[in-house]
């Protein structure tokens, strides 16, 4: 199965005519998935190879104008390439990203009176308190939505950290497995694993030929995993006559898992330097001031216990 990734904008905050804001896509058999979506992302796809209209999912990593500004006007445009489907819905698309996206992109649409030829849904992510500093977390008045969908919208999930893998669960489908881990950030930000799951391995055609099995539906059949009877009677399970399964590919996860790595064990250290240049600025709060403290108080243990855990992760 074919997969790659193409990198739309790398410039973060500053897009330039040559630099687009953040987006990523990764490109299989049949879909694209879009990882961010900053300002100019559906103009960054129409000078790539890249079919917009494939794209199925879109994932947020944090709610930083850069990484989702994009977002409302390219739906808007994928709406505008669909065509009218009558009683039926147009293509479906699945957006994942942290709180506040939902309500976000349905004032966004709502506000603009967007009506799309597609339906989408907005999966959130629920962050946790030590995930970014007080600051950076959203007043629950703007993550709140009304009750009342946008017409277009369907029902998402709030999706929780499963504290036995520490990741969130995101997608599981027949080719992979997709999860978010937490990054630190000034916000609360997600990272995102793509695991390809474990394909067969190849027949062994020329077994199959001395047993007699020509190529034709059979094959199709071992290959999926089902046993066949042959003509002469014996039942022929599709271990015998496969190679090892391929093991699946892990794409886009390793360097961002190297960062959460390294940005945990910087995590305190960056806290602690946030809070020290507002006091340094004289508009601190008491609860920062007392937050370095304490911070300062513990960086000895703390440090001690961040190099324990890269160095087992090293290993
Ligand atoms: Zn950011």
């Amino acid at each position: 199965m074919s997969m790659d990734i193409t990198f739309l904008g790398t410039g973060s905050a500053y897009p330039s005519p040559h630099r687009g804001a953040s987006a990523l896509v990764l490109r299989t058999e049949g879909e694209c998935w879009l990882f961010d979506c900053g300002e100019g992302t559906q103009t960054q796809l129409m000078k790539s190879a890249i079919r917009a209209s494939k794209i199925t999912k879109v994932f947020i990593s944090h709610l930083h104008g850069d990484h989702f500004f994009g977002l409302p006007g390219l739906l808007c445009t994928l709406s505008l390439s669909c065509s009218p489907h009558g009683d039926q819905e147009g293509p479906h698309i699945e957006v994942y990203g942290p709180q506040g996206l939902r309500n976000f992109l349905r004032v966004a649409l709502q506000i603009s009176r967007s009506d799309l030829l597609l339906t989408y849904a907005v999966h959130e992510l629920e962050p946790s308190r030590e995930q970014s500093p007080c600051t950076g977390h959203l007043d629950p008045a703007l993550t709140t939505s009304s009750p009342q969908l946008h017409p277009q919208e369907r029902p998402g999930r709030t999706v929780h950290l499963d504290p036995d893998s520490d990741c969130y669960s995101l997608v599981h489908d027949q080719r992979f497995v997709v999860q978010a881990f937490q990054l630190y950030h000034r916000v609360p930000s997600f990272g995102f694993a793509v695991q390809e799951r474990e394909r067969p391995g190849r027949l062994k055609v020329e077994l199959l030929k001395e047993l007699g099995v020509n190529p034709g539906p059979l094959y199709g059949r071992l290959k999926n995993g089902q046993s066949v009877t042959l003509d002469s009677g014996r039942l022929l399970r599709p271990e015998e006559v496969l190679e090892p399964a391929v093991r699946g590919r892990k794409r886009i996860n390793r360097r961002w898992h190297q960062k959460r790595i390294i940005r945990r064990w910087h995590q305190k250290r960056i806290i602690r330097r946030w809070h020290q240049k507002r006091i340094n600025r004289r508009w601190a709060s008491e609860e920062d001031k007392q937050e370095v403290a304490s911070e300062e108080d513990k960086q000895e243990v703390a440090s001690e216990e961040d190099k324990q855990e890269v160095t087992i992760r090293r290993g």
